[in-house]
């Protein structure tokens, strides 16, 4: 069965919501209290409908409870996202993302029991900030204040060196837990893996592990 979701607010961020979730073969009903919005998804989207969903009446005529999970995506007016989570969490939606627009937002979504709470811009900035400060770091992946994701390009110091040899656990606080080489990827690599140049470590830790790690290595 099709994976079905709704979006809500079709501007920059849930419109290309939209379209990756079509092209990645779900089913979307689209919503924007703008026609020309809705327009622009008409033929992309598996429905596309105009309806304020700050009207829980519109919500519940849209069948908006048999859904498993709704994205909502409206970006400047805050009164409307906030009232459109607070009334689908009344309905009971399972599962709800949300985009804050800034701190206060976040903090209040989470209040509203809102299940994943994501900014964009903000989020993309420091995956920028760190792909540019680091001509190793290729990404950049948030897990928590502290910690995250990181993929690492092997040159310089660390190639044709095992994982043990290099005792990256212990001397620098972080776990490879994959490594890409060319079309391939080792989940879980063995302690005595060969890391070779061109590989790319897929790390996990605190942010200044992962950056002590690179600074020191690369
Ligand atoms: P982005 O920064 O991602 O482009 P915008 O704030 O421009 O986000 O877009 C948010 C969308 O949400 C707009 O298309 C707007 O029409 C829509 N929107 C705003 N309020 C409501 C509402 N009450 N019901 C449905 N859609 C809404």
């Amino acid at each position: 069965m099709k994976k079905e979701f709704v979006v809500i607010g079709l501007g920059r961020f849930g419109g290309s919501i939209v379209s990756e979730l079509i092209e990645l073969g779900a089913n979307v009903m689209a919503i924007d209290i703008t026609p020309s919005k809705v327009d622009e998804y008409a033929d992309i989207a598996t429905q596309a409908v105009v309806a304020d969903t700050t009207d829980e009446s519109a919500l519940l005529s849209l069948g908006i409870r048999n859904f498993q999970h709704v994205i909502v995506a409206i970006g400047e007016n805050i009164q409307a996202s906030i009232l459109t989570t607070l009334i689908l969490k009344e309905i009971g939606v399972p599962k709800l993302t949300v985009k804050a627009q800034n701190e206060y937002h976040k903090k209040l979504l989470e209040k509203l029991g809102a299940d994943h709470i994501v900014r964009p811009e903000r989020d993309m900035g420091i995956r920028v900030a760190n792909n540019v400060l680091s001509n190793n770091i290729l990404d950049y992946l948030e897990l928590s204040e502290e910690h995250s994701i990181a993929e690492i390009i092997v040159d310089g110091k660390v190639a044709g060196r095992t994982i043990i040899e290099l005792n990256i656990r212990a001397k620098y606080g972080i776990n490879i837990v994959a490594i890409k080489r060319q079309e391939s990827i080792m989940i879980s690599p063995q302690a005595d893996e060969e890391i070779l140049e061109g590989d790319v470590l897929i790390v996990i830790g605190s942010d200044s592990d992962i950056h002590n790690f690179e600074k020191k290595l690369f």
